[in-house]
């Protein structure tokens, strides 16, 4: 692909519309103060910079509504911006279906089965089966997820909750896949879980990692990784910097849970896995290293743990 290809492709999927734009102006303020304070911080955007990038975007969901218009442009573009592979995560048994969709057609894409916590409210053991199946039967399935627990939102019952994960982390032992675990506001249960159901046994990810560094110091002995994406462009997040920093990079995966979690300067526009630049070049900052090192390491740590060729 030609250059100005590229650049009009760019333009094209920049997210024109103005949606959350209104919503999103005090941080885009605050963002925009902030490259001021670090002029070199959007180095990496530069379009060249990015082409000669490869790295692998462990957490996306394409297969979201908000993809239906312009999903297959934006996937079959996915390699000339450096995207090597992405892993779809489902979240509920419909959406498992749809990945698996997308696999068929993208051979570099694979994916992840299993059903999320907001979604676990009133299903029964028919959903686990389903997931149970479409794992066995596709071999670029890698993973059991999205799974885990939401107290933020509350969406199903926390017994509930509880239940399915620890159900879907005996399932992901009994297909010897990794986990990718979703935690909003639940980290000790989360831990506990993860910790009394022996889900060490096939490792995974905490996905979007939001805890302190001394729960992120047990989840790496433990065997796990942390999914770093756009929260940690994200204004008043120290915590979050402080794990980045004293977590060696052996143990980070890129993602950006695309649709969602759109990393600054584009905060407000949907994501996709495009964007993983600004979290690199995030990272790479915060550790004082170069954003090819953290493109390297991430990426070996997502083929290691997933699996991907
Ligand atoms: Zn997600």
């Amino acid at each position: 692909m030609r250059i100005e290809e590229k650049e009009a492709l760019l333009k094209k999927f920049a997210g024109e519309s103005e949606e959350g734009k209104q919503a999103e102006a005090t941080s885009e303020n605050a963002a925009t103060a902030a490259n001021a304070e670090n002029p070199g911080e959007s180095e990496g955007n530069s379009f060249d910079e990015v082409v000669e990038h490869h790295f692998i975007d462990t957490h996306g969901h394409f297969d979201d509504p908000s993809f239906d218009e312009d999903r297959d442009e934006l996937l079959e573009a996915m390699h000339d911006f450096g995207v090597l592979n992405i892993v779809n995560c489902a979240t509920d048994v419909k959406s498992c279906k749809s990945t698996l969709k997308l696999m068929k057609r993208y051979p570099w894409l694979y994916g992840a089965m299993g059903i999320h916590p907001h979604e676990v409210k009133g299903i029964d053991e028919d959903a686990i089966s389903a997931v149970y199946t479409f794992a066995e039967e596709n071999e670029r399935v890698c993973a059991i997820g999205e799974i885990g627990l939401d107290y933020h939102y509350d969406f199903s019952p926390r017994d509930e909750q509880q239940d399915w994960f620890i159900e879907q982390i005996e399932l992901a032992k009994e297909l010897e896949l990794p986990i990718i675990v979703h935690s909003r506001e639940a980290a000790k249960d989360t831990m506990d879980i993860i910790r009394d159901y022996e889900a060490e046994r096939v490792g995974g990810v905490i996905h979007a990692y939001s805890g302190d560094l001394e729960m992120a110091e047990e989840y790496v002995r433990m065997g796990f990784y942390l999914g770093i994406g756009g929260m940690v462009t994200f204004p008043k997040v120290k915590k979050l910097i402080r794990v980045v920093e004293g977590i060696p990079l052996e143990h980070l995966l890129l993602e950006t849970d695309s649709p969602y979690m759109t990393p600054v300067p584009n905060r407000g526009k949907r994501n996709d896995s495009r964007q993983i630049v600004h979290v690199a070049a995030k990272i790479a900052e915060i550790k004082g290293i170069s954003v090819q090192k953290v493109y390297e390491v991430t990426t070996q740590n997502a083929k290691r743990l997933f699996g991907i060729k």
